[in-house]
């Protein structure tokens, strides 16, 4: 093969949030260090860089919610918040010597796979370059989703989404619409209620809310989780079994939602005294139809007198009047919306073309699935890291990125064993198969069954971002690559192309 004129690398993960940084780690440890980590922003974080609005928080607890190979006994509340976590990235970035591999303002414009020299023909900010395999890291919720409301362009006042917040817009006194109900802006009401003259909260539909059981955790559970690391390991270990305990309800046996159904519903009503503010914030679907949020704090604040709750989505918008879908018509300053992410049309799928020729996202038209999680057929070594069917609705996402990485890590090895110019191409069967059973499990489960809308839904009504397991039985099917999954392309230097050089034959 002719020696390259580009920069050639091995792997090149493609952002540096909890994914692309568990990625970079694993492939050091494995002894590969020919790699780059490609992040469009100037820091690492991803989610955690990125939603800084004011009482950001994880919802898993943090002892859980790091990475196994790094825990911190430091963290200092049950859940902490986003200074923390992004702090415990920065700080997982040095000490596994990840530096040297990152590109910042370094986005990736596109991603093509060559099929006469099997590999990805990559083009960022910052230059071309070539790898052998792509580890598609750009995370679920990363590109925030503000709805086209008619008239928004003629909106005088400010308007940001949370998860691109205005710090230097002083909320103090203004008038301010919260679009949306979800995670975000639920831990935002709170946090920005008794600073605002007015907050008016447009919820399309109701959360089911938990109490949330955090606390600081105190100087001697710090010192116990420094000086014996095993209390650490079992507090994780706790919290992951009561976790996997979970599962069969959402997934089998929703019934048995009821009682934490009946929970919640006393929750709402220690905090909310009007029956009429109850009634609106009261949902109609069963408890973990839609992600189920934890605040002690949300319930309190509606019922403060300068909050309205308006139970009807925004449709339209008239001057500095917000006009919701009921006719309700609400003049504010500033309009913050929480009203989520891409998270089924990820705009890198329209980046990534493949074997043959055409766009992830062109594949994915009808609904995103890959096998695994991790392969779509015709992307050869191109691997997604929270991929479709991945995502979690009561444990920590890191358990699946950590179980996507051994994935990761097999299928590197399987390539070496196999040896030579070599890629893994995901056969359709395999892939289609795969999905089918994820779709025919989802019918039990409450997410279909539970007589709601989410945004775990496509456009087409089918569920591809959940995984409707445990996080145990999701490391046990991510552990190998199993090769009959897979068609093996080799390029051949006995048979000459044209202009390559050399051909791309299946010979699995
Ligand atoms: C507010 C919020 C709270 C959350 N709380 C929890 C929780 O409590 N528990 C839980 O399990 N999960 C939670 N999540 C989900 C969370 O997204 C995942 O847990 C996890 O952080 C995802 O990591 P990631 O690396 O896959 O993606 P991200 O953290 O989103 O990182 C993706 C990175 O890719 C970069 N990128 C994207 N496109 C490109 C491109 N074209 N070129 C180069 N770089 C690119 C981005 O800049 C970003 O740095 C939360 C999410 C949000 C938004």
């Amino acid at each position: 093969m002719a020696e390259r004129e580009h920069e050639h690398v091995r792997v090149a993960v493609i952002g540096s949030g909890f994914g692309g940084l568990g990625a970079a780690v694993r492939l050091r440890r494995q002894g590969i260090t020919d790699f780059v980590v490609l992040e469009r922003a100037d820091s690492v974080g991803g989610t955690w860089r990125d939603n800084s609005y004011p009482g950001c928080a994880c919802d898993v607890p943090s002892h859980l919610y790091s990475f196994s190979f790094a825990p911190n006994p430091e963290w200092p509340r049950n859940f902490s918040g986003q200074p923390h976590i992004r702090a415990y990235l920065e700080k997982v970035t040095d000490t596994f010597g990840l530096r040297p591999h990152i590109r910042f303002n370094a986005e990736v414009r596109s991603a093509r796979w060559n099929t006469d020299e099997l590999y990805w023909e990559i083009e960022t900010a910052q230059g071309a370059l070539t790898a052998d395999m792509v580890v598609s890291a750009t995370g679920p919720l990363s590109d925030p989703q503000i709805p086209d409301v008619p008239g928004l362009d003629g909106f005088q006042g400010k308007v940001f989404h949370s998860a691109r917040w205005d710090h230097d817009y002083d909320l103090r006194g203004k008038r301010v619409a919260m679009i949306g109900t979800g995670a975000s802006a639920i831990q935002i009401v709170p946090a920005i209620q008794p600073t605002v003259d007015k907050l008016t909260v447009f919820q399309r539909t109701p959360p089911w809310v938990m109490p949330r059981a955090d606390r600081k955790i105190t100087r001697a559970e710090h010192w116990l989780h420094t000086k014996v690391p095993a209390t650490r390991a079992l507090r994780r270990q706790l919290l992951w079994s009561i976790r996997e305990l979970q599962v069969s309800a959402f997934t089998k046996r929703p019934k048995e939602l009821g009682l934490v159904q009946a929970l919640a519903k006393a929750h709402m009503h220690r905090a909310v005294k009007d029956p009429a503010l109850r009634a609106r914030l009261t949902p109609d679907y069963t408890i973990g139809c839609k992600r189920i949020l934890l605040s002690n704090s949300y319930y309190p604040a509606l019922a403060q007198p300068n909050v309205d709750v308006v139970a009807s989505g925004l449709k339209e918008v008239r001057g500095n009047t917000l006009v919701a879908t009921d006719g309700t018509e609400t003049e504010v300053d500033a309009i913050i919306f929480g009203t989520g992410f891409h998270v089924t049309d990820m705009p890198i799928a329209e980046r990534v073309t493949g074997a043959h020729g055409t766009t992830l996202a062109e594949e994915w038209k009808d609904g995103m699935e890959a096998l695994r999680g991790s392969s779509a057929a015709g992307f050869p070594n191109f691997l997604t890291i929270i991929g479709p069917n991945t995502g979690l609705g009561n444990s920590s996402m890191i358990l699946i990125i950590e179980a996507q990485l051994n994935y990761m890590i097999d299928y590197l090895r399987q390539l070496d064993v196999l040896g030579g110019r070599i890629a893994l191409d995901a056969r359709p069967s395999a892939v289609h198969a795969w999905s089918a059973a994820i779709q025919q499990r989802m019918e039990r489960t409450v997410w279909k069954t539970g007589g709601c809308d989410s945004w775990y839904l496509d456009a087409n009504g089918r569920n591809t971002t959940v995984w409707p397991g445990t996080t145990a039985e999701f490391r046990k099917v991510t552990r190998q690559v199993d090769l009959a999954e897979y068609e093996v392309l080799r390029t051949q230097p006995g048979k000459v192309t044209e202009d390559a050089g050399t051909t791309v034959e299946a010979v699995a």
